[in-house]
């Protein structure tokens, strides 16, 4: 038996993760909190992401503006020419 650091439960060793860099080579937390850890660290990371992207989005308005311009250009006149739809780039 081994008690979990995250919920405090008395849980036998199966239900620990294993890690051999650890002295008794299983995680300190269980499955259980180990996956809830994982999907709020996931989470928090995501929100984070769509965020600074956001904000970079915000901070380049006016080169996204030009960027997306002259894909627009570009693609137009790739298909008037017939060679189908360009890569961005
Ligand atoms: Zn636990």
């Amino acid at each position: 038996m081994k008690t979990c650091r995250g919920c405090h439960r008395d849980l036998s060793l199966e239900e620990f993760h294993r890690n051999k860099n650890l002295r008794d080579g299983r995680e300190t937390k269980c499955k259980t909190c180990r996956s809830a850890v994982a999907r709020e660290h996931r989470d928090r990371y995501r929100g984070y992401l769509v965020a600074q992207t956001r904000k970079y989005q915000r901070e380049n308005r006016e080169y996204f503006r030009e960027y997306n311009r002259s894909y627009r250009k570009r693609k137009h006149e790739t298909i008037q020419a017939g060679a189908g739809v360009p890569e961005r780039d």
